[in-house]
């Protein structure tokens, strides 16, 4: 292929769900933008892989609980350019042991911070669980809570919206199979390097989904992340009657299995007639993203399998199929987003913008436009102030040399 090159406002590094966000909102701001990807758009390699994801407003920390509320006007935007559902509100179950503290948060804090951000939900013992939403074997002492307004997140609807929004976009150049290999600077222009040409930009959105750090190593630092091969299955429903919302369920671990689980319910968009079960602990998390193989943990994929035989009549308890998904988290307890400018060594590194680790789905329409606002404007309306934690993360590290 020949060699291209272009100058932009703005270069978006990464073409998964966030990307294309941020592109999105540029394009609304007149902002001359490239996304690079560096393989194809819609690849099941990253962070946005798969179809579905849970839309939740139950968090133990209220400050999360007032980013789900915002992020609502901006799915209602997104919304009404498609008119496929990227929303089924079908609410969101949380149940468990209630002294249980995960990495998600605990039932009894997360009532907490929905109380005192206005958000309706609904207690609930574990008979009634048991029988409103057709679980079985639940300890007495489990209890739950159930919010009606979260939902299934269409993902893949949600990024083929995005896509096609920026196609239609006279600001935003989508270019795949562009894996950037290098980053310099002339004169406070950012030149990037792929193998199919250089361009320029002023500013840099940084949003390489857990290949981050192949990224910022090109600037010289890295961060501190772990790296999670996820694993969901697909079990047959056998009792076609029944309907599951979102769901989650805490429970104290037993010897190696985290005991974390989490489910969706039957949608149209992905597997119709099955519920997708998945397991939200990781026995052997990755050091990189390159020790990631497509095969789902074997120990992981039966400990989920027996707790659905124990807990869910209505699927037949052998999953059929399977799909892994890698995150990479960072790693403080509730494996908070990040989103911050590049660290001060960094040269210009004011007009580098980053977003990493976090289970960011539900957030997408809103950072887009959130990472649009820090590019342009060096500052954005919305309370970012939790999430602003690179000179935590980020480690000055030796300047990668060019890769490829
Ligand atoms: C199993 C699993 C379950 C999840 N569940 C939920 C959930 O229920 N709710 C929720 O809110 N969130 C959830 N998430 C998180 C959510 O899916 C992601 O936060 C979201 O999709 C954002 O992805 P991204 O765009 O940041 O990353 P990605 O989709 O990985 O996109 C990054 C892109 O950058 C590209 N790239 C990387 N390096 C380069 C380079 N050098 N040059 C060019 N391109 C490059 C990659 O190829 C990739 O396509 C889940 C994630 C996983 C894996």
């Amino acid at each position: 292929m020949d060699s291209i090159s272009g100058n932009y406002d703005v270069i978006v590094i990464g073409g998964g769900s966030m990307g294309l966000s941020a592109a999105y909102h540029l394009g609304k701001r007149n902002a001359r933008t490239l996304v690079l990807e560096q393989f194809t758009f819609f690849n099941q390699l990253g962070s946005s892989a798969g179809v579905s994801r849970q839309f939740r407003y139950p968090y133990t920390e209220k400050y999360l609980v007032k980013m789900v509320k915002e992020s609502v006007p901006f799915w209602d935007e997104l919304q009404s350019h498609t008119s496929q559902p990227l929303l089924d509100k079908v609410g969101t179950l949380w149940f468990g042991d209630p002294t249980v503290h995960t990495s998600e948060g605990n039932i009894g804090e997360a009532e907490k911070a929905l109380t005192a951000e206005n958000v309706p939900y609904t207690k609930l013992t574990a008979a009634q669980i048991e029988k409103q939403y057709l679980f079985k074997n639940l300890p007495a002492n489990y209890t739950g809570l159930f919010q009606p307004d979260g939902a299934s997140i269409n993902l893949k609807a949600t990024l083929q919206t995005l896509f096609h929004q920026n196609q239609k976009s006279g600001f935003v150049t989508l270019l795949e199979e562009a894996p950037v290999s290098n980053i310099a600077q002339h004169h406070k222009r950012f030149e990037v390097t792929t193998p199919q040409g250089k361009f320029t930009a002023d500013k840099l959105v940084l949003v390489p989904g857990p290949y981050i750090d192949n990224v910022i190593n090109l600037l010289g630092f890295n961060i501190a992340a772990t790296y999670w091969n996820m694993t969901s299955a697909y079990y047959r429903k056998t009792r076609l009657d029944i309907q599951y919302p979102t769901w989650f369920v805490f429970q104290q671990p037993v010897g190696d299995n985290g005991n974390e689980v989490y489910g969706f319910p039957e949608v149209g968009w992905d597997h119709p007639g099955y519920i997708r079960v998945a397991s939200d602990f990781v026995l052997n998390p990755l050091t990189s993203p390159e020790q990631r193989t497509s095969i789902p943990n074997p120990q992981e994929l039966a400990y989920t399998a027996a707790w659905v035989r124990q807990h869910m009549p209505g699927l037949h308890p052998e999953p059929e199929f399977t799909s892994t998904c890698m995150v990479a988290l960072s790693k403080i307890s509730n494996k908070e987003l990040i989103i911050d400018f590049a660290p001060p060594s960094v040269p210009n590194h004011e007009n580098i913008v980053i977003y990493a680790t976090g289970w960011a789905a539900k957030f997408v329409p809103l950072l887009g436009k959130i990472l649009s606002d820090l590019a342009l404007d060096g500052s954005t309306p919305f309370d970012i102030s939790h999430f602003k934690t690179g000179s935590t993360y980020f480690r000055t590290a030796a300047r990668a040399e060019p890769t490829r």
